[in-house]
């Protein structure tokens, strides 16, 4: 079956009149072959469910429903459902769902319109104003996503990806990374957007774990350490911890770091995951 095209994309804006909402994060797909290759790297069998975050105009979707055995569609913004209608007439595994995808209970929605399945897919454009958020939607909540294939701004990519000490290296690179494997899958440019975004975009292949590749008692002291450490990076580990928790002196802190065997001095974007594991475990303990 067909691509939307340039032209189709085009038509389908000015027949229905659509208004292209920026604070939906809304550019649209006009090229098949990222689109494939987006579809690809989700790596799809006929019994997989996929679950889509803002079907748009419906070019990735249709894709997907090649592939996939079901596909269900969530879609924020009302006005784009008479464009999915026509657009994905011909497809019957597809459900469209009007709902703010950050509210979601993906486990009980799959559970609703596909009957039980062990693992499913997420795949997405996703709006940029949310990816942060929606990325931890995904994962803080033990949903049974298996992977998540999403199109990201580069320098979203480039966080997830980066390397302690580094600059892009932070918070959100060590969450996902603690929940997923994570690989760039490859880079996209402006070009292929309806309208174009400001900035390259890339799609981000994200395996979500059966558990942290590091061992760690609390999960909630791990990432209040994590917090504490890049909340002001300029600062030693040892001055950022300080503020963590009233019952502990600086001194106290002084002794946990030396027995991680972490140099105090050390800035806190510098740990990498085994690193904040210790340190929070002893922090456990010591509780
Ligand atoms: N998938 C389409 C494509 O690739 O052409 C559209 C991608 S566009 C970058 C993002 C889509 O997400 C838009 O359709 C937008 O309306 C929708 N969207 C924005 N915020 C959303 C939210 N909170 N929940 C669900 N969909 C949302």
């Amino acid at each position: 079956m067909g691509s939307l095209t340039p032209g189709l994309v085009r038509d389908l804006l000015g027949r229905y009149n659509f208004r292209i909402k920026k604070g939906f994060g809304q550019n649209f797909l006009i090229d098949d072959n990222i689109i494939k290759k987006i579809v690809e790297v989700a790596g799809l069998k006929p019994t997989d469910t996929v679950v889509e975050i803002g079907p748009g105009l419906g070019s990735l979707t249709r894709r997907l429903s090649e592939k996939a055995g079901r596909v269900i569609a969530v879609e924020i913004d009302s006005t784009l459902l008479p464009i999915l209608e026509e657009t994905l007439s011909e497809y019957d595994n597809v459900t469209i769902i009007e709902a703010d995808a950050l509210k979601i209970d993906f486990n009980r929605l799959v559970g609703e319109c596909s009957g039980p399945v062990e693992r499913y897919k997420i795949v997405a454009n996703l709006p940029y104003y949310i990816t942060s958020p929606l990325i931890m939607h995904f994962l803080e909540n033990s949903f049974n996503v298996g992977r998540i294939v999403i199109m990201v701004q580069e320098e979203v990519a480039r966080r997830l990806a980066a390397m302690p000490g580094s600059k892009e290296y932070g918070v959100l690179t060590v969450a996902v990374n603690y929940y997923a494997s994570v690989e760039t899958a490859f880079r996209v440019p402006r070009t292929v957007f309806i309208p174009k975004p400001e900035v390259g975009s890339a799609v981000v292949c994200l395996d979500v774990r059966d558990g942290p590749p590091v061992s760690v008692l609390n999960r909630d002291n791990f990432f209040v350490l994590v917090r504490a450490a890049f909340q002001q990076r300029r600062k030693t580990l040892l001055n950022a911890l300080g503020g963590v928790d009233k019952q502990l002196s600086r001194e106290d802190w002084l002794g946990m770091l030396n027995e991680a065997g972490i140099d105090p001095s050390r800035r806190g974007e510098t740990l990498d995951l085994g690193e904040f594991a210790l340190l929070a475990n002893i922090y456990t303990r010591r509780k």
